[in-house]
């Protein structure tokens, strides 16, 4: 068993002391739960942090607010709550059926909205033990210099695994972020950057305060994945999907996959297909949709075709059901 190094431990009460505190202490890093971070840190992924600025502390980001129209949960509040809270799943189940689908009871307990958002992208070159890491080869993601996935690439194609971003995609969520300039908004789909080394797109110093929804009425949400172990797993594939739909035919829609791609995908081009019935022209220009844009590499034991294949059935499946199920 690999142990910590030494960190100051910075627990502040408000934003103002977190954002003084990632500008006193270079080489920090933010702690939601610890689930991912302690386990990396502890394995040597990533550079040892000077401090650990924890953001359980900070009561404003520990709340819901949630109504038909509108959600905002604080980036502290823990993926359990955000499973267990009876608005969310009635209005927003796509956020609801993401939650309760992540890992197991106690990492669910522990970790958080803000942790599970900003989750490092995977690879089974990377997700390793030092002596591992070592006695293989280190890679382009980190203390290596090449990609033992495709050898010749430049870049890292790590996988983003997260179950709560693509469903909050489907919803059109923002990111709302504090840092050393103030406050900004982002679209949730900006946060990533599509490298599996730099994922995201925050600046030095940012935080995550919070996820925003301003609901589309009538839009209809839900979340499917496969994992190996149906008890506490990360996504081989993971679907969110949201439609609206008038009669026989679809209004709107919206799908975004995670457990492929280096980040969580929002498909483009989902516009083209409403308008019509939900039957095989739909279904086909679909597939071609995830075809086009999901690509997944041998990042997990299982095979990469075999992840891109089996989202492209859960993308079918849950559309079906949001469809036939769908009420006013
Ligand atoms: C056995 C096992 C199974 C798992 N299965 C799943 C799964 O099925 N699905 C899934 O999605 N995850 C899974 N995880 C990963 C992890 O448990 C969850 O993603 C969890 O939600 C991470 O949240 P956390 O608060 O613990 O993050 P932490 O580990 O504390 O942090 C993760 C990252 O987020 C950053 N961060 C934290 N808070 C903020 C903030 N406010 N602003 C900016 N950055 C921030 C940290 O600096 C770190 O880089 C699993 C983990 C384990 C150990
Ligand atoms: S995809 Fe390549 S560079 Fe990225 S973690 Fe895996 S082996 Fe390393």
């Amino acid at each position: 068993m690999e142990s910590l190094p030494d960190f100051d431990l910075i627990r502040p009460r408000t934003l103002d002391e977190a954002v003084k505190a990632r500008q006193k202490f270079p080489g920090n890093r933010l702690l939601g739960g610890g689930t991912d971070l302690l386990v990396n840190i502890r394995r040597g992924i990533g550079d040892a942090p000077t401090a650990l600025i924890d953001m359980t502390n900070i009561a404003e980001l520990k709340t819901i607010k949630a109504d038909a129209k509108k959600l905002k949960i604080g980036a502290s509040v823990t993926i359990q709550e955000v499973a267990d809270d009876s608005t969310i799943a009635h209005h927003y189940p796509a956020i609801a059926e993401a939650a309760a689908s992540i890992a197991g009871p106690t990492q669910r307990a522990m970790g958080t909205l803000g942790g599970n958002l900003c989750l490092d992208t995977r690879c089974i070159y990377y997700n390793q033990s030092d002596w591992w890491r070592s006695a293989n080869g280190f890679c382009l993601k980190y203390q290596g210099e090449k990609c033992h996935i495709a050898l010749k690439s430049k870049t890292c194609f790590a996988t983003y695994s997260g179950d709560l971003a693509p469903a909050a995609m489907v919803l059109g969520a923002e990111v709302e972020i504090i840092g050393p300039n103030g406050q900004r908004r982002l679209t949730l789909t900006d946060l990533y950057s599509g490298d599996g080394q730099n994922y995201l797109t925050l600046e030095e110093g940012e935080i995550i305060t919070a996820l925003s929804i301003k609901k589309e009425p009538g839009l209809r949400s839900g979340y499917e994945k496969i994992r190996t172990r149906q008890s506490i797993d990360y996504p081989l594939a993971g679907v969110a999907a949201g439609l609206c739909r008038e009669g026989n035919k679809i209004t709107d829609f919206h799908i975004a996959v995670t457990g492929t791609n280096p980040k969580p995908v929002l498909l483009d081009g989902t516009a083209h297909l409403v308008g019509g019935p939900l039957d095989d022209e739909f279904f086909n220009a679909l597939d071609k949709l995830m075809s086009a844009q999901i690509k997944s590499m041998k990042t997990t034991l299982a095979p990469g075709n075999y992840r891109r294949k089996m989202a492209g059935v859960l993308a079918r499946r849950l559309t079906k059901k949001l469809f036939d199920n769908y009420c006013q």
